[in-house]
């Protein structure tokens, strides 16, 4: 079974990842490798910040890395908190101290259609230095005025996804997992190891 590192120590995201991955691959993530160290994210893409958590860690890691950079995008706010998603409110901000500067930023939207939003997910793939693919995945919804429910993580209470009536802090997990942001940058990694199975043998 080839060995995947997560470069991640978000356990939320780990979980995630791993339920939607299954069986297939030897998992870890940055927590069970403390001399690993999450570089800092100087990027200004999802891209970027990706490429760089994977190449970090696939540098002082024998085996596959798979890095997530992830965010929320608002388009009353020009795409913020963007890349910034994680330390919108401050650098020690906590998902609740961001989720309240978000309601303040758009207190001066408040009709429905000034609360269109998106999450991106980028994933990057690399081995021995090498960055060897970059996966992509986006779900549309809307920021709610208050927050609801208190499942998932980040700004899930907020966030509704286009084509359901509750936010992603309500929603089953196995439900996001399978419209997320996440889940479909995952799918595309997924079909990828399919078609370099050779590769990753
Ligand atoms: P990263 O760890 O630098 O990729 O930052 C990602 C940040 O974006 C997280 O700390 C959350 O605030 C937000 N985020 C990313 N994915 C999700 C999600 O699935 N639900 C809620 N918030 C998310």
């Amino acid at each position: 079974m080839p060995r995947l590192l997560i470069a991640t120590k978000n356990a939320h995201k780990t979980q995630e990842i791993s339920t939607m991955l299954g069986p297939a691959w030897e998992l870890s993530d940055l927590c069970a490798h403390p001399e690993i160290p999450a570089p800092e994210e100087t990027g200004t893409t999802f891209a970027q910040n990706a490429s760089l958590k994977a190449l970090e860690a696939s540098r002082l890691f024998s085996g596959w890395v798979l890095a997530d950079d992830s965010g929320l995008s608002v388009d009353s706010l020009q795409g913020a908190p963007g890349v910034y998603s994680a330390r919108y409110a401050g650098p020690s901000a906590t998902d609740a101290d961001n989720r309240t500067h978000l309601l303040k930023a758009l207190s001066a939207f408040p009709l429905p259609n000034q609360r269109s939003a998106r999450f991106h997910c980028v994933l990057a793939l690399a081995h021995s230095g090498t960055i060897h693919a970059l996966f992509d995945g986006v779900v549309e919804g809307s920021i709610l005025a208050n927050e609801s429910g208190a499942g998932g993580f980040g700004y899930d209470p907020l966030f509704v996804p286009t084509g359901y009536s509750e936010s992603f802090g309500i929603l089953p997990s196995n439900l996001k997992n399978s419209i997320s942001h996440r889940s479909r940058a995952l799918s595309a990694f997924v079909s990828w190891t399919k078609s370099n199975a050779s590769l990753l043998a």
